[in-house]
């Protein structure tokens, strides 16, 4: 596996001598590692260790993904944050750190939650993904991501004093979902269905040490550099690390033939549209010019559109259903919870919606949107909308 991009073709400036012991490893290619874009997934104690060596090295563009604040507690595995930025985005001091590190490399952050606020075109325009977040509902989306848009990624996880990291890449050999034990998808099955805020569902705080984070961390790194070079990689495979008795295991997934999971997108087509000036009504029109008549959009979510009580109010929302807080279900008349009216299908039969941008529908930017008939499929990439989120600085 190789990255989908060219790394060797584009130009970035480098400061003279920084570089140059890295430059003395014989397979070491600083061009490829400057021209490369990569999706730093939590800018946790993972986060922190990964953002770190990749901005040493220079990894050229770095999109950093993370809702969180920094709070005291972080500072003990952040080698990021200072106590100063307690309160401070996560994302945001990760960013202006990296930028002391190595002014060479571009920064870009998403302070939003990956699983709603990252459109499939960010993925599709990654060399390689990490991710440090510790939940089922976000590994199992980056992985689906990733799947589909073709891009590896590289999972870390850390418990006290036990850590491990397994690489996979569309296409070849095992995907995160094909060994998932059937428990894991409950947690997204509760994220799905409690309507709690997104804050309190989040990932438990799981107790690390920073040693085991550094270990693991760096490891992530070191994969996506052998990935960035073109080197050997193979798909599936990881490494369990039990720092109490200092053992290691190679650990390779098989990769499962019933995964549903495998199924890569067919014809992007890349339109110079972006979320906030496309109307559902435009987007559909182009998927029947495309598909016929019957074309219908197929939204990955579930659009919230309206909400009734049994009192007789009833309430105008539009909002994607994980976005939803359980307040906003809440009647104000008789505070009992309301029932919503939800759809993923954006058809001519939902007229009140054709009128609403993607962004007023919530869809993220620079995302690939799906339309299909009962036959055929076809994806639209919101290219305008390239600049506004891959805007590396
Ligand atoms: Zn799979
Ligand atoms: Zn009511």
């Amino acid at each position: 596996m190789t990255t989908k991009r060219d790394l060797s073709s584009r130009n970035s400036p480098v400061i003279q001598g920084r570089y140059d012991s890295l430059k003395l490893i014989s397979w070491w290619q600083q061009k490829k590692v400057a021209n490369a874009r990569v999706m730093v997934v939590g800018a946790g104690a993972l986060g922190n260790e990964a953002l770190k060596n990749l901005a040493l090295v220079g990894i050229g563009q770095i999109l950093i993904v993370d809702f969180d604040a920094v709070e005291a507690a972080n500072l003990t595995r952040s080698v990021l944050f200072h106590a100063d930025d307690i309160g401070k985005l996560k994302a945001q001091v990760a960013a202006e750190r990296l930028k002391e590190l190595n002014p060479d490399v571009r920064v870009t952050i998403i302070c939003g939650d990956i699983t709603t606020d990252v459109g499939l075109g960010v993925f599709r325009n990654m060399d390689v993904v990490l991710v440090g977040v510790d939940n089922f509902a976000a590994r199992i989306f980056v992985n689906r991501a990733c799947y589909k848009v073709g891009t590896p990624w590289i999972n870390g996880g850390i418990q006290e004093m036990v850590g491990e990291f397994h690489v996979y890449i569309p296409g070849e050999g095992a995907c995160y979902e094909c060994n998932l034990p059937k428990e894991a998808y409950k947690e997204i099955k509760r994220r799905l269905s409690c309507l709690l805020p997104i804050e309190e569902v989040e990932q438990g705080r799981v107790p690390t040490t920073p040693t085991i984070s550094s270990i693991i961390g760096a490891l992530q790194v070191q994969e996506a550099l052998k990935l960035i070079h073109g080197m050997k990689v193979t798909g599936g495979s990881g490494l369990i690390f039990n720092g109490v008795t200092n053992e290691y295991l190679p650990a390779s997934f098989p990769q499962n033939e019933r995964c549903l999971n495998h199924n890569p997108l067919k014809s992007v087509i890349t339109i110079e549209r972006g979320g906030s000036d496309i109307i559902l009504g435009e987007l559909l029109t182009m998927a029947e010019e495309k598909l016929g008549p019957g074309a219908v959009i197929r939204l990955d979510f579930d659009l919230v559109f309206g909400a009734t009580c049994t009192c007789g109010y009833t309430s105008q929302i539009l909002k994607r259903l994980d976005k939803l807080g359980s307040d906003e279900l809440r009647c104000p008349s008789c505070h009992k919870l309301m029932q919503p009216e939800m759809t993923s299908t954006i058809s001519r039969a939902k007229p009140w919606l054709l009128d609403k941008t993607l962004s007023q529908a919530q869809v993220p930017p620079f995302h690939i949107i799906t339309a299909s008939n009962k036959t055929s499929v076809v994806h639209f990439e919101l290219d305008e909308d390239r600049g506004k989120v891959l805007n590396f600085i």
